[in-house]
């Protein structure tokens, strides 16, 4: 299934290797927040390291406009990753040009250069061959560990690898053995689990997940517009009459396959204390909405998870954000914890979840990257993926 080359397949001792990241993490007053990401190619990182390659690592940092902003600038998390690894970490305030490629021709066994943010220039996201050649001739070989940018063609995650050899990194494929064996070759039963507040954000999502899985459990603001489809009054729930007749034509592709909430836990206002009623679904008086699936809902999807062979989960079931409506998210999250299905969650939100409800590690994957999971699950080749040597 997973037929790339990876840093497996290479011998680096003494190579500059050019890594692609995916440090795109929150920083504030210059200091690193959440470091998940970092962390997460830290194995990769190592592993070149060990026998002496000396890295010359790029990462995009948020969506800078028009060129450099010192906020958006990668120098805190230069500090960070010496923390992470244990020894210093250079840093220089270009990603590509001449200051960029003095400080990677000085670069010896061992050492470790952060580039500054890839976005900077404008040429990454156009995936501009001449930068995709000047940050090529930095390295000798290159390594994508950045499944969360794996999705898009830019000039470090895809047109680089048209000049230099190009491998995965542990954490990408980690991450697309997992995603693509799911979609590809699952244990079965293999239930989907689809939430989150907009059904336009995950259309293609849902209508490959029809092929594949025997079951879509659907929950979440998304279930409204499913409702509304099937002519229910939603009162004044999240909505999207724009893809009304999307709802419709996946309601019927899945007839035995979609499943909807049975009861809905409904609020007077979208408030943590608003007044609160469960009712078995049907029409939403108005002034109402819809803010988290019903006990009823909770069980019957709990047990469908509970004799699953593959779960994947995208998307909260309810508010989640708000404690009096987060029991749906929670309960599923918790059923899915103690299934013995191989458990794959992606999704920033749906992630936020699981941590909160300290079920993280009772599952199988948690993967790092929204976009690129969901494209995944779409059926989609990722570009940064599809760039990398084949294996044999
Ligand atoms: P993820 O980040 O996991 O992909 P999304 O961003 O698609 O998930 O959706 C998460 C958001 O959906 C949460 O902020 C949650 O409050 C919202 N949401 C879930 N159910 C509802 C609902 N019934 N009405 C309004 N918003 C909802
Ligand atoms: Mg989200």
């Amino acid at each position: 299934m997973f037929n790339k080359k990876t840093i497996r397949d290479i011998d680096v001792d003494g190579k500059r290797v050019l890594v692609r990241v995916d440090f795109n993490v929150p920083i504030k007053n210059g200091v690193v927040g959440d470091d998940t990401r970092i962390r997460a190619a830290l194995p990769t990182l190592q592993y070149l390291l060990d026998p002496g390659a000396a890295l010359i690592l790029c990462s995009h940092l948020g969506r800078p406009k028009g060129g450099p902003a010192p906020e958006f600038s990668l120098n805190p998390v230069a500090e960070h990753l010496s923390g992470l690894l244990g020894r210093p970490v250079k840093f220089v305030g270009e990603f590509v040009g001449p200051q960029a490629e003095k400080a990677a021709s000085l670069l010896k066994p061992g050492e470790v250069l952060l580039l500054e943010n890839t976005r900077f220039d404008p040429g990454e996201t156009k995936n501009d061959p001449e930068l995709s050649r000047r940050l090529a001739s930095m390295a000798d070989i290159y390594v994508n560990d950045a499944f969360g940018s794996a999705h898009r063609a830019h000039a470090s995650t895809e047109g680089v690898a048209h000049y230099l050899f190009g491998v995965a990194g542990f954490l990408m494929e980690q991450e697309i053995r997992y995603l693509g064996e799911a979609i590809a070759n699952p244990a079965r039963p293999f239930i989907a689990i689809l939430g989150g507040a907009k059904i336009s954000d995950k259309i293609g999502v849902i209508r490959n997940l029809l092929d594949k899985a025997d079951q879509v459990l659907i929950g979440g603001g998304m279930a409204n517009t499913f409702f509304k489809a099937e002519g229910y009054p939603v009162g004044d729930s999240l909505v999207e009459d724009g893809s009304l007749d999307t709802a419709r034509e996946l309601l019927a592709k899945g007839k035995n396959r979609l499943r909807l909430p049975v009861d809905v836990v409904i609020a007077d206002r979208f408030e943590n204390d608003a007044e609160k009623k469960v009712i078995e679904m049907g029409p939403i008086p108005d002034g109402w909405r819809i803010m988290d699936i019903g006990p009823h809902s909770i069980e019957a999807y709990s047990k469908i998870i509970g004799d699953a062979g593959t779960v994947v989960w995208n998307g909260p079931m309810g508010v989640f954000e708000l404690p009096n409506f987060a029991q749906g998210t929670f309960g599923l999250a918790k059923a899915v914890a103690d299934s013995n299905a191989t458990s794959i969650i992606g999704g920033g939100d749906s992630i936020a979840a699981i941590k909160q409800a300290g079920l993280s590690d009772r599952i199988s994957h948690i993967s790092t990257g929204g976009g690129a999971s969901l494209e995944m699950l779409e059926g989609i080749v990722l570009p940064g993926l599809a760039a990398l040597q084949d294996s044999v």
